[in-house]
């Protein structure tokens, strides 16, 4: 091995304004975190640039960041919505770093599955690491530096020097107890503007089934074996570095914060929660029979409830249920296990806690019926569930590898009917598709023409509301009507499908039906947001997505689209 080269290092995470929110990326600040923990004191020049804190498209800074600091690896995390913005802005950090002996990676959701694709159409000679990065990247910086071998590296795919051909090597997964604490010096800038920080105390999903879930990033196989926690005790010492940044309030990372075996979250949730920090709140996603189960005896009820009442009182005031749909049929399209009756109660468990509780929904899928999309809504709307249901005109990503789309073949297969209709979105990694009911097909394309303009004034109005009392709009008044007039605009939303879904059996025209309700509706939540907006702290309203938000929802048409 030679000499190691001095290293400067640029970990950089792109940023796209088709996901609006302000917050810590935190797939970052681990792998961040995990480069210290490997290097210690001999990487003096670690810089880091979210640019999803800072709401950017724009990669000016980093190119001036890597010539005024002789950057020799770039690391570029490439999540949902950015291949567009890596394909057209890379040449420009590559010219910055050109005649430098340079190390260039890419790693996050996108090349994890179009690795192959950036190496052709963006970068011959950079590195992809597939899923987790934690272990590789320390080990690939070091080979680079050394002149190493990458042989036994893994999660790396590359193109080899000689015959081009691409080199895939085996993925692995971590311990989560292996690779130190995420890195939190950048952290200030993103809680000064209300930033939403995070917090990981496991990875990978107790239920791995659901057909239309993508689960590659984290794991290997997709199976719910995968699912790994960290030590309460390294969980505790990221929070106590937090709270000395004066941070008190965080979201769990995790898709399934109570996954696997009741035994085992409560051997989990008893050694952490006790010793929480009484000023920390915290959010969790958790999934429906993690609160609530119709399996569960009385005895293990109890238990789960328990458990519950004790997070409750260590600080949990949020939590996000994967309910997606309250129509029996469609579950079990979407083989999410739980029954609409289970998600209501596990959403009232919750709320007689005091838990503030969002729900995600996937209205429509490609093999829906126009009686699924109302009877789900019917059940929403009837039970409460509506207002607190986080996108009502969502409708499924056929993503590339997922179990949906093997469905939708084998549904084309035999109907002798093509429903996939183009080439995979390389930022969202989905399918165009159009719908096996063509009525459902004339309710998504009339949906969609609202949704266009709804999106720019929901996204952030339910974004910037999200969290409590360190959120982008803080729990102030304005704040707090905000949300109240997103609850009631959900409800006229459900009601407004529901009168198209009728006048689509009626044969008539749905237009008009959604416009007489949502159009109003939407002006009330613009101006809201507006009012939100401008009541937040000087230092928020200057952000770009602020920016936005405000632009947009000053300058929404008076005429229905
Ligand atoms: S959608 Fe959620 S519950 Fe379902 S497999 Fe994915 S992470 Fe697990």
């Amino acid at each position: 091995m030679s000499q190691p080269k001095s290293l400067s290092v640029l970990l950089l995470n792109l940023f796209s304004q088709k996901y609006p929110a302000i917050g810590e990326s935190h797939g970052l600040s681990v792998v961040a975190g995990a480069l210290r923990e490997s290097f210690g004191d001999e990487l003096a020049e670690l810089y880091v640039m979210d640019m999803v804190a800072q709401g950017n498209e724009s990669l000016d800074q980093a190119v001036r960041m890597i010539r005024e600091n002789g950057v020799n690896v770039l690391v570029v995390g490439v999540p949902y919505g950015t291949y567009q913005i890596l394909a057209d802005h890379f040449a420009e950090l590559q010219e910055s770093i050109s005649g430098r002996d340079a190390l260039v990676v890419f790693g996050g959701a996108l090349p994890t599955y179009l690795g192959s694709r950036i190496l052709k159409e963006i970068s011959r000679e950079a590195f992809i690491i597939q899923g987790e990065a934690e272990a590789a990247l320390p080990l690939l910086i070091k080979a680079w530096s050394c002149g190493g071998d990458t042989a036994s590296i893994p999660n790396l795919l590359h193109l080899d020097p000689e015959s081009g051909e691409e080199v895939w090597h085996p993925r692995r997964l971590v311990n989560l107890d292996d690779h130190g604490l995420p890195y939190r010096d950048h952290l200030p800038g993103i809680h000064q503007v209300g930033g939403q920080i995070f917090v990981e105390t496991s990875r990978g999903c107790s239920w791995s089934s659901c057909t239309f879930c993508l689960r590659g990033l984290t794991d290997i196989s997709g199976r719910s074996t995968e699912y790994r926690r960290r030590s309460p005790d390294l969980v505790l010492q990221d929070i106590s570095t937090l709270l000395d940044l004066g941070i008190s309030e965080v979201t769990f990372a995790d898709e399934d914060f109570l996954g696997t075996s009741l035994d085992e979250v409560e051997e989990f949730v008893r050694a952490l929660a006790p010793r929480l920090p009484g000023s920390m709140d915290f959010g969790a996603s958790c999934t429906v029979h993690s609160v609530y189960s119709r399996r569960d005896d009385k005895e293990t009820d109890q238990r789960r409830q328990e458990l519950l009442q004790l997070l409750v009182k260590s600080g949990l005031k949020r939590v996000f249920l994967g309910v997606e749909s309250c129509s029996p049929s469609q579950l079990k399209r979407y083989a999410k296990g739980h029954t609409r009756e289970e998600s209501l109660l596990a959403m009232r468990r919750l709320q007689e806690l005091g838990v503030r509780v969002e729900v995600g929904v996937i209205l429509l899928d490609p093999l829906c019926t126009l009686d699924e999309v109302e009877e789900s809504l019917e059940f929403m709307s009837e039970t409460g569930m509506v207002q607190v249901a986080s996108g009502l005109s969502n409708e499924l990503r056929l993503q590339n590898s997922s179990t949906y789309l093997r469905m939708v073949h084998r549904y084309q297969q035999e109907n002798s009917v093509t429903l996939i209709n183009g080439e995979m979105d390389a930022d969202t990694l989905s399918f165009p598709y159009r719908f096996a009911d063509s009525r459902v097909g004339e309710l998504s394309r009339q949906v969609s023409k609202w949704s266009a303009r709804v999106h720019p004034v929901y996204y952030p109005a339910k974004n910037l509301s999200r969290f409590g009392k360190a959120g982008v709009l803080r729990a102030s008044e304005a704040g707090l009507a905000l949300r109240a007039e997103i609850e009631e605009f959900r409800l006229q939303y459900a009601k407004a499908t529901v009168a198209a879904i009728q006048e689509l059996r009626r044969d008539g025209d749905p237009g008009p039906v959604l416009g007489r309700i949502i159009q109003p509706s939407l002006a009330r939540l613009a101006s809201q947001l507006q009012s939100a907006l401008l009541s937040a702290d000087e230092s928020v309203r200057n952000h770009p997505v602020v920016l936005r938000a405000l632009a947009d929802s000053r300058n929404l048409p008076p005429e229905a689209p």
